[in-house]
C-alpha cells in the first residue's frame, strides 16, 4: 500500500470539492470516501488522476466509476450498519470497499475471473475483511446469500432483473442503472421492497458500462 501525502491531500480535496459541495450529505458516506484509498484501485500510471472528478479506465475495457457516483449510490442505498449487501459488477473492488465501511458485509459479484481475482487480492492487501468477491453472472443475483438489505448494480441493465428484486429482504433497496431501449438514455432507479411489494423511484440520469448475462445484454 502506497502512503503518499500528496494523494491523501487530493482525496481530502475530492471529498470537500466534489462530494460535500455537490449533494453528498451523509457523514458516513463522506467518512468512507475519505478512508478508502482510490489510488490503490487504479493502474500505477493513473494514480495521479485517482482523485479526479471522473471515471477512469480499468482492466479489460471496464471502468472504475467516478467518485461522485460511488458516493451518491452509497448514500441512496440508505444503508444501516447491520446491512447485508450485494454489489453486482465488483470491477476493481473500489465500490465494494466503500460500501463495506458502512454496512455489515458485502458480497461482490464479478463476471470476469481476472478482475475478480485482482479485486480479491487488492481488498485483502488493504485489510478489508468484510467483502467477499465471487465470480458469476450477477444479473441473476446470488441466491445462496439472499436475502439482501441492499443491492447495488454498477452496470446498466435493459430492465430491472427479476431475480434481484426477489432477493431483496423486507424493506430492502435495489439501486441500478436502467437503459431505455429507444434513446439509450440511462436512469438510476431505486426499487424498495415494501409490504405492498416493490416500489420504483427514478433518481437521475447516469452512464455505466452494460450489464451482461442472462438478465443483461
Ligand atoms: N463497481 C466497480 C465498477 C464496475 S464497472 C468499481 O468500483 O470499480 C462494471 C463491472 O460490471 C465490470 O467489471 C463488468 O465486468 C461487470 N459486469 C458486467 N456484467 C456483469 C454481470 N452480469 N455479473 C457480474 N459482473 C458484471
Amino acid at each position: 500500500m502506497v502512503r503518499n501525502r500528496k494523494l491523501d491531500r487530493a482525496r481530502e480535496h475530492m471529498v470537500s470539492s466534489q462530494l460535500a459541495a455537490r449533494g453528498i450529505t451523509d457523514e458516513r458516506v463522506l467518512a468512507a470516501m475519505r478512508a478508502v484509498p482510490r489510488h490503490e484501485f487504479v493502474a500505477t500510471h493513473l494514480r495521479h488522476r485517482a482523485y479526479d472528478d471522473a471515471a477512469l479506465p480499468a482492466a479489460h475495457g471496464q471502468t472504475i466509476s467516478q467518485p461522485w457516483i460511488v458516493a451518491y449510490m452509497t448514500q441512496e442505498l440508505l444503508l444501516g450498519e447491520d446491512d447485508h449487501v450485494l454489489e453486482v459488477g465488483a470491477g476493481t473492488g473500489y465500490g465494494a470497499a466503500v460500501l463495506a465501511r458502512i454496512a455489515r458485509d458485502v458480497t461482490a459479484i464479478e463476471r470476469d475471473p481476472d478482475l475478480a481475482a485482482e479485486a480479491r487480492r487488492r481488498l485483502a492487501e488493504l485489510g478489508v475483511d468484510n467483502v467477499t468477491v465471487v465470480e458469476g453472472d450477477g444479473s441473476r443475483g446470488w441466491p445462496g446469500e439472499a436475502p439482501f438489505d441492499a443491492i447495488s448494480v454498477t452496470a446498466a441493465a435493459p430492465d430491472v432483473p427479476g431475480p434481484l428484486v426477489e432477493q431483496l429482504a423486507a424493506g430492502g433497496r435495489l439501486l441500478l442503472p436502467v437503459r431505455s431501449p429507444g434513446t439509450g438514455h440511462e436512469r438510476l432507479v431505486r426499487v424498495t421492497m415494501t409490504d405492498d411489494g416493490p416500489v420504483h423511484e427514478d433518481l437521475r440520469p447516469v452512464r455505466f458500462v452494460p450489464l451482461k448475462g442472462e438478465h443483461g445484454y
